[in-house]
């Protein structure tokens, strides 16, 4: 068994092997070859691969910082305390909530983009899935924050 050197990546590796084990460049010649191929290369070449690890990234910050975000709306407007800062403190929170959502709405983007591609099932769909809270929670903020 000799070795080679990879054409992609430059590792060394077996030529009696189909694809490369470090970068997944298909190699050998056989009735797999052209499928191995094409797949190898839809996955390089259409963008997307990374788009569910990134909305689940901007869907977690979304959700976290929108339920804090509404926490403090509704803590602050329990408490009475804004008194004449009333005006200046519904439209900061209609701000910060119109802010997060475009977390949520990336995130969801994201999301549904990567899961088209089939990418990431799990990731993707929980990108989908915290963009779609971070989204609802930023609506609640400006709803609240609108009418209180
Ligand atoms: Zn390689």
């Amino acid at each position: 068994m000799a070795m080679i050197n990879c054409p992609e990546c430059g590792k060394e590796i077996s030529d009696k092997t189909l694809s490369c084990p470090n970068c997944g460049y298909p190699l050998n010649s056989n009735e797999n070859y052209n499928i191995s191929y094409q797949e190898y290369f839809v996955k390089k070449k259409t963008p997307g691969k990374g788009f569910g690890i990134a909305g689940m990234v901007l869907g977690i910050i979304g959700v976290v910082y929108s339920t804090m975000l509404l926490l403090s709306t509704f803590s602050l407007l329990m408490t009475e305390s804004v008194g004449v800062a009333d005006e200046l403190f519904k439209s900061g929170m209609i701000g910060m909530g119109v802010y997060m959502m475009i977390f949520g709405i990336l995130a969801l983007t994201f999301g549904c983009v990567s899961r088209s591609r089939g990418y990431k099932k799990g990731q993707s769909t929980a990108a989908v899935a915290l963009g779609i809270i971070t989204v609802v929670f930023c609506l609640a903020i400006i709803m609240v924050s609108a009418l209180a």
